[in-house]
């Protein structure tokens, strides 16, 4: 019961998911946006991939997010002769500036500044953490270490030095030019990697305003220390927050991540920003068909915790089962939701945030809550109000309908919103018929049934919400509509059938 969920998922495009058919079956599945990994893939492949899931989201009628994840200052090894090379415990390896191939006890860095940042003693961090080296000495242009957990070290790997402040740019030369390309290709959100200051989002927001006149929402991706010292003025800065788990575990050490994960979480509900868990949900599906119990465990509680949204990495980018990942994650979100009632009803009625639109927004999800009323519809232009309702969790469905078809897509990543397209409407009751007529054509009500909307009145000038209106769903004709015309999200409601 797809339309059910309202825990959205994320899947990281890749390898293994680009092509159409499998962008079909990951839709069908129940994927909600598209994350486009911009560490990886050149600009005739990621255009590609745009053009595939607009294709696709407009013939399933699903509206479906694209997320573009910018690479971020990410520290690298070079490339090496071989590809790869050992790295064995105990042994003495340089780590040299000069842009070489390295080789058995030489590793390139593509980060000149490295030298300046480290210091005798300090830990650096290969592969996401998997190799381990200790500085033990700083030359001119060179960095001796020490191998403390060695392995195979490949080309371009990760490099990570936890607890230093790195002198770098928020924002690479390589990031501002891939910006350029998903805003001309008209990406929903653009996210940052290894935000570490305030500034790095006033910055991004105001590039981005400079390029489009569009509303491109900007994820900030928590996975730096600096972050997390930071972390209040970063959540209300950014439109969405991620919990970037790999980076993140890294950089403040794994025992604290469980910690700061529910910290993330707490601070971006607080402040109604949509947060996405992401990394290693279900990573043992990267190569089996089924889940471990901790990962059903990981995924349960990340729902628990009150994420908006949880991520599918290399599961469905690399990995041999994506369509199995998110009907397992579909799966067990939709059990949480259903056997838990902790995660609803959030109406948190803190008067710093009460300006008119969440005002009426508080309102709705407290009388739906109050009369018992099956949905909530939010009649709006951008499903502004839409939004805060969501950050108050209701339990009853709620639908943003909207005339504008282009804000369908960047909605869909919303906690628990389905948005609907009316066509152009100049009083209540045109409009009214023509809701009444989704709702029941997709099974979202039944007659009798108490609902609650939000509206600006008056209503054939366009004015901003700032009306509550609450009506019980009525038994006469409306238009039934076709089968074929109902979106796949609806159709795989059993209420339907
Ligand atoms: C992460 O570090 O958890 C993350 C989501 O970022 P990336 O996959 O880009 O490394």
């Amino acid at each position: 019961m797809i339309a059910d969920r309202r825990t959205k998922i994320v899947a990281t495009l890749g390898p293994a998911s680009e092509s159409e058919d499998m962008i079909r079956q990951l839709v069908r599945a129940g994927v909600n946006v598209f994350r486009l990994n911009f560490s990886h893939g050149s600009y005739e492949e990621h255009a590609t991939l745009i053009r595939r899931v607009r294709q696709v989201s407009l013939e399933m009628q699903a509206p479906v997010t694209i997320l573009q994840d910018l690479q971020g200052p990410k520290i690298r090894v070079g490339k090496f002769k071989e590809g790869k090379i050992e790295l064995k415990t105990g042994e003495r390896v340089r780590i040299t500036m000069d842009p070489i191939l390295g080789e058995p006890g030489l590793i390139p860095s593509d980060f000149p500044e490295l030298l300046e940042s480290v210091q005798v003693g300090d830990v650096i961090l290969l592969d996401d953490g998997l190799l381990k080296l200790k500085v033990v000495h700083l030359g001119s242009d060179h960095i001796d270490a020490e191998v403390i957990d060695g392995g195979w070290l490949k080309d371009r790997k990760g490099m990570n030095i936890p607890g230093r402040t790195l002198k770098v740019e928020c924002l690479t030369d390589k990031d501002i030019a891939d910006l350029e390309f998903g805003l001309r290709h008209e990406v929903d959100v653009v996210a940052l990697s290894f935000v570490r200051f305030p500034k790095d989002l006033r910055y991004l927001r105001e590039l981005i305003q400079t390029k489009t006149e569009r509303s491109v929402r900007i994820c900030a991706k928590i996975e730096m220390l600096e972050a997390i010292q930071n972390l209040e003025e970063i959540v209300r800065l950014s439109d969405i927050v991620m919990v970037a788990r790999g980076d993140l575990a890294i950089e403040v050490g794994q025992s604290k991540l469980p910690f700061y994960q529910k910290e993330i979480i707490r601070l971006a509900n607080r402040y109604n920003k949509p947060v996405i868990t992401a990394t290693q949900m279900l990573d043992s599906m990267v190569s089996h068909p089924r889940p471990t119990r901790a990962e059903i465990t990981d995924v349960a509680n990340a729902v628990l915790d009150g994420a908006d949204a949880l991520m599918l990495s290399a599961e469905t980018a690399t990995g041999r089962y994506p369509v199995e990942c998110v009907k397992t994650m579909d799966e067990i979100i939709r059990e949480v939701e259903q056997s838990s009632e902790q995660i609803y009803h959030k109406l948190s009625l803190d008067s710093e945030f009460m300006n008119d639109p969440t005002a009426i927004a508080a309102s709705a999800a407290f009388t739906a809550l109050k009369v018992n009323a099956k949905v909530i519809v939010c009649l709006s232009t951008t499903g502004k109000t839409a939004r805060i309702i969501s950050g108050f969790r209701p339990k009853a469905r709620l639908i943003a309908a909207t005339d504008r078809f282009e804000v369908l897509n960047e909605l869909e990543m919303v906690w628990g919103l389905h948005s609907i397209v009316v066509s152009s409407y100049k009083t209540m009751r045109e409009v009214k018929s023509q809701i009444e007529g989704y709702l029941l054509s997709y099974g979202l009500a039944q007659p009798g049934d108490k609902a609650v909307m939000t509206l600006g009145l008056p209503i054939d000038q366009g004015a901003k919400t700032n009306t509550l209106h609450t009506w019980t769903i009525s038994q006469q004709e409306y238009q039934r509509l076709p089968d074929n015309n109902i979106p796949v999200r609806f159709r795989q409601n059993p209420m339907l059938s």
